[in-house]
């Protein structure tokens, strides 16, 4: 009887196919995963969205996928990244933290010049902003937008204004009435998102691949977060965009919209998987 190869193995042999290391136009795949197609997302008088914070979720097709990657730019780590999506000709979305953004400038301004969309993850990640005073969560807000527009040579540009787009994600999706009034006031959206591989967590770039692909397949569709500052993400990014390529998913890139937000409600028994996470946390670091 032949034994059928489990989804690991078939991860490290992708690995392998794709190579670890950084891609460059001679090697990009004949057959690339490129954007399937752009959709504007509106964000007038606000929007939340991401179920496993919010019980909403982007208008996406069956195996759809959003791609967006969090906390950098990291110049070991986000060159790696870049060069695969620019190989696969896929776009996505960077929520960006305002101090790297300052510090490393040039990766900045590649990202928009790719044609990535550029968001803000506040201004140096506390763990939560819930533990700051509202004029202190705001200030990160503030300070992370104007951070990314100065990068971009803009420093006069308001929140969401010029070449960063109008989206935020919260470190640890822990938003506060404060900056969620203060986002909407601006039209600014909040984003969630719908799955991860747990990426933050040490891992095997194989084993890190296997279980994206297996969450993939579970929820089907999605915005899906990874940390273009790992080693171990920045590694398995080739293969899993060949992975996306050969089982027949479509990257949807999101870009500032017009208007209200159109959303998909979540299913009926939804609840927010990210309080518990954030009410664990807040446990694990009482103690
Ligand atoms: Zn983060």
């Amino acid at each position: 009887m032949t034994r059928l190869p489990t989804r690991r193995a078939v991860a490290a042999g992708l690995l392998a196919a794709a190579g670890a290391g950084p891609a460059w136009a001679g090697a990009c795949a004949p057959d690339r995963l490129g954007t399937a197609r752009i959709l504007p997302v509106g964000t007038r008088g606000g929007l939340q969205v991401g179920l496993k914070t919010y019980p909403a979720a982007l208008p996406l097709g069956p195996k759809e996928v959003v791609l967006t990657f969090d906390d950098g730019p990291a110049p070991g780590t986000t060159p790696r990244v870049l060069d695969a999506l620019a190989c696969e000709g896929v776009r996505a979305t960077f929520f960006l933290i305002g101090r790297n953004a300052a510090a490393h400038p040039a990766l900045v301004r590649r990202m928009r010049d790719e044609g990535h969309s550029l968001a803000c993850h506040t201004w140096s990640h506390p763990w939560t902003m819930r533990d700051l005073g509202e004029a202190a969560q705001i200030q990160q807000v503030e300070r992370g937008f104007a951070a990314i527009s100065a990068a971009l040579g803009e420093p006069d540009a308001r929140p969401g204004q010029g070449g960063v787009a109008p989206f935020l994600r919260y470190p640890g999706f822990a938003d506060t009435p404060a900056t969620n009034a203060w986002a909407a006031e601006r039209d600014i959206g909040v984003f969630g998102c719908d799955l991860w591989a747990s990426d933050w967590v040490r891992m095997a770039p194989d084993f890190q691949l296997s279980r994206m692909l297996e969450r993939l397949a579970h929820a089907g569709r999605g915005m899906i977060l990874l940390h273009d500052i790992q080693p171990q993400t920045a590694a398995m990014v080739p293969a899993f965009l060949r992975a996306l390529k050969s089982e027949g998913y479509a990257v949807v890139h999101m870009e500032r919209g017009s208007g209200a937000a159109v959303t998909v409600p979540a299913r009926a028994g939804w609840s927010s998987e990210t309080e518990k996470i954030i009410a664990s946390t807040r446990r694990r670091r009482a103690v």
